[in-house]
This record gives C-alpha cells, structure tokens and sequence, in this order.
C-alpha cells in the first residue's frame, strides 16, 4: 500500500537501477564493418592524382578510364608496385583465360603496397607465381549453361525460371568468371562462344519464354546488364513484364561492386531501370536487382550512396558472393560483408562454393571451408539476411545447399548431389581443389585409374543414401 503511494514508489527505484548487461559488451572493432571508406582515396594512384571528386563519380570518365590492356594496367602500376610484381602479373596475364578491364574505381580500392595479399588484386589481377594446376575433372563450361540452352544465351534448366544472356561483355572481367567460355573477347588460351547484342537472337529468347507457360522467373544477367543502353534495359523489361506467364525478374550486374558511380551519375539508365521497376510494381510484378560483392572491401561511401539512391526508388537489391581463398574464406571477412551488405540495404542471397573455373585453381575452397563459415556467419545477423551456401553442381544440376550431398568424403574432396526437381535420377560431383587435400589423396588423383575408383566409390555410397 505505502509502496503504491510513497514518492519513492518501487516503480521509481527499479526504474534507477542499473540495467545489468547480460550479454558482454561488443568490441568495438565487431562494429567496423559501419565505417565505409571515404574521402578521395584515388589520389594515392599517380594517374588519378589530379581528379576531383566529380570527375570520379562521373560514370562515362570510370568507363572510359577502364583499363582493357595488360600493358596500360601495367603502365598504370608503376612505381605503385615491384618490378617483380609487374613481372610476375604480365605472366599471369598471359596465362590467364580472361580478358582484361579492371575500372579507375576497383585499382583505387587495391592496397598496392601489399598486393600479393589484397583480396581485390586477387580477383581482377592473376600472378603467375601463385597459379595451381587445374583440377582433372575441371572443364571450361562445367556448369552445362550451353547444353541446357534451347536458344543461344537462353538456359532453362530449372522448372520455373530461365537465365537470359543478351550481351557478353561486363563493366569489369572477374578472374574467376564462370562464364569465362563466353564472357569478354578470345584470350590466348580461349575462343570463346559469342553472345553478341542482337535483335535476332534476343527475338528467340523473347518467343521461346512466351512459348513455355511453366517459366514465370527470369534472370537477365550476361555479360553485365551494365553495358546495356537504358533503352535495351527498357526493352528487355518491358517485353517480359508484357508475358502474363512471366510473374519475376532479376537484372542482374557486377555494377554497383565495380563502379557504383553509374548508379550515381548515368540518370538515363537508372532511370529506365525504375521505370521497369515502377512497371512491374503496377503489374504486381517484382522487378528486382541482383548484384556480386565479395569483400567488404568493395563496399565504399560512394556504394551506399548509390545503395540508397536505391533504396529511395523503391529498388530491392540482392547479393551472390563467391568464395574465394585468400579473399573471403575466413568467418571474420564474410560476416564483415554480410553484416556490411545489411548496412547498405543489399540482402545477401547466396555464397556460391567456387565453380570448377580453368585456371583459377588456386581460388577454389573446399565445400568443408564453405560448411565451416556459414556456421559462423548464422546467428550473426538476421536470418533474412543470412546468405545461403551453395554448390552449382557440376554437370547441370543446378544450385544445392552446400549441406544437402548426399556424401562427401573430406578426404578424397568428392561430394555428391542430387537435385530431384531439377534432373532426377541423375548424380553431380563436386570437386574440392587438390591444394586442400592430403599429399596421398594428391597422389591419387594423379593416377587416372585412381580417380575413377574414387569417384565409383563416392557415387555407390551416394546411391546408398539418395532418396
Ligand atoms: C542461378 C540460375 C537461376 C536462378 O536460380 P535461383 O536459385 O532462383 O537464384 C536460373 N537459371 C540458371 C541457369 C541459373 O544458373
Ligand atoms: S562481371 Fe560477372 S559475368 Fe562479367 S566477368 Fe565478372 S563474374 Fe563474369
């Protein structure tokens, strides 16, 4: 009663008291990942030491600042870097099954004082002493897109959706490409399948996705949906959300990792973009953007002010990462991009376990690397944004959980999958990269009689279990 009427009511007392933490306080450095890189950091490169903030936000300087020869990326380097670097990069080069273009944008993000260790370096620019051996059971297109294809750059391998390729080129080219059989012009190692722009062929795609009432999703990818003018982003939108059949789509680009600054600056083509978003909005169709961050390294101030420009029109975002070693293969790097994507309003979707790429062995990680990190980065964030880990299983069977094979042995790197809506029936290998592996399992897999042994004894356990 007096406790009720009394100034010093109980309610009042607990009200005072200390909140007692539960939880131990956070290191702060757990919170880094808020802390975007600012300021004019491009100066440090000699050839951008003299442009201003405007210049390097303006989208047509980026592209046409794009480095797209070995030689001038070289040029661009000296006195950043050794001449052994240089060196050893120009070999790399010349071994390498991708083109060049790297934009002002991405070169101003390397650390060159140390670039045999920076995680962007590793994925645009191959250094010859850091090359592995392929692995035997590698090919070039190891995901079948072209046996799955119906009409050139048109896969439809899944129930419900289909991947249309309208171009083969991208704002940037990414060592570890998995379309490298077609992205970007002939390399000295590779020819490659040409999906050039062509009213013709876009025509095909257009008629076989009316043609099949089943599809309702397609993502639009590339090459990059960045090289396209706003009028073909209009065209491409405009004509599916016309297919009552067609209820999704993604455009999907590497732009905003690479070069943010068109988000910013090219109006024409953000704008044409939102007008198909707005489109599908009114249609009840979901309109969306997916892109491919994999360090948080390439998250800067100038991609959340694209992020949020963004966000203000109403346009989702979506992350595909790939993990790579030495770039994001640690729990510490890929919470600290999953939580930073978040900041920025990117939702982060998938992490794919590295594809069976040539000539970019030395990137691959092992499904057990992929199973270890996903465990750490669940229950850092919110589920939603929680990428899941996947494995696009060699041969054609699509995307799987990285945790649903139905065996893997650590041992001699084989995981087996099945993907019964997608082939049924069928098996899908993957491969984990020899470097991972024991010197006798190394061994084994030199001998070809060897392997073919130890992949019947994976597939007979597989069947075993498959149901
Ligand atoms: C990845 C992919 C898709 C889209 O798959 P989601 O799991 O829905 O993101 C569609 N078609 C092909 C061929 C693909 O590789
Ligand atoms: S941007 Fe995408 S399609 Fe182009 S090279 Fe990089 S990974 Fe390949």
């Amino acid at each position: 009663m007096s406790a009720v009427t009394s100034p010093a009511s109980p309610l009042k007392v607990i009200g005072n008291e200390p909140i007692v933490h539960k939880k131990p306080p956070v290191d702060p450095a757990t919170l880094e990942y808020r802390n975007l890189r600012s300021g004019e950091f491009w100066r440090k490169i000699p050839a951008y030491a003299e442009v201003g903030e405007a210049q390097f936000l303006d989208h047509a300087w980026q592209a046409k600042h794009s480095i797209t020869r070995v030689d001038k990326l070289l040029a661009a380097l000296q006195g950043l870097v050794t001449p052994e670097f240089v060196k050893d990069a120009e070999e790399g080069f010349k071994r390498a099954p991708m083109s060049v273009r790297v934009s002002p944008y991405m070169l101003s993000l390397i650390d060159w004082s140390d670039p045999y260790r920076d995680p962007l370096r590793i994925q645009f620019v191959p250094v010859a002493s850091r090359l592995l051996a392929d692995h035997p059971k590698l090919d070039l297109d190891s995901l079948h897109e072209q046996a799955d294809a119906p009409v050139p750059g048109l896969t439809h391998r899944y129930p419900d959706k289909a991947l249309f390729l309208p171009l083969d080129t991208c704002p940037v080219y990414c060592r570890f490409c998995t379309r490298s059989y077609a992205v970007g012009v002939d390399t000295e190692e590779v020819e490659k399948v040409q999906l050039k722009v062509s009213d013709e062929r876009w025509k095909r795609a257009y008629e076989y996705i009316a043609s099949r009432p089943e599809l309702e999703d397609i993502v639009i990818s590339g090459g990059d949906v960045y090289q396209l003018r706003a009028t073909q982003i209009e065209e491409i939108g405009n004509a599916l959300l016309d297919m009552p059949n067609v209820r999704r789509m993604r455009f999907a680009t590497k732009g905003p990792a690479v070069m943010p600054q068109k988000i910013l600056t090219d109006d024409a083509w953000t704008d044409a973009l939102t007008r198909v978003v707005e489109r599908g909005r009114k249609l009840h169709k979901e309109v969306v953007l997916h892109t491919h961050f994999n360090h948080p390294n390439e998250i800067t101030e100038i991609t959340q002010r694209a992020m949020s420009k963004l966000m203000e029109r109403g346009l989702f975002v979506r992350n595909q990462s790939v993990l790579q070693r030495d770039v994001n293969d640690s729990p510490e790097t890929m919470t600290r991009l999953v939580k930073r994507l978040g900041h920025v309003n990117v939702h982060p979707y998938y992490v794919y376990v590295h594809d069976l790429v040539r000539g970019v062995e030395d990137l691959r990680t092992s499904v057990d690397t992929a199973l270890h990190i996903e465990k750490h980065v669940r229950g850092s964030t919110a589920g939603f944004n929680t990428p899941t880990f996947v494995v696009d299983a060699p041969g054609g069977g699509g995307k799987r959980d990285a945790h649903s094979y139905e065996y893997y042995d650590r041992e001699t790197g084989i995981s087996v999958y099945t993907a019964p809506s997608v082939k049924p029936g069928q098996h899908f290998m993957y491969f984990d990269p020899l470097h991972q592996l024991s010197t006798a399992a190394q061994r084994r897999w030199a001998d070809p009689a060897e392997q073919e042994v130890m992949m019947q004894m994976a597939l007979g356990k597989a069947r075993e279990r498959a149901r």
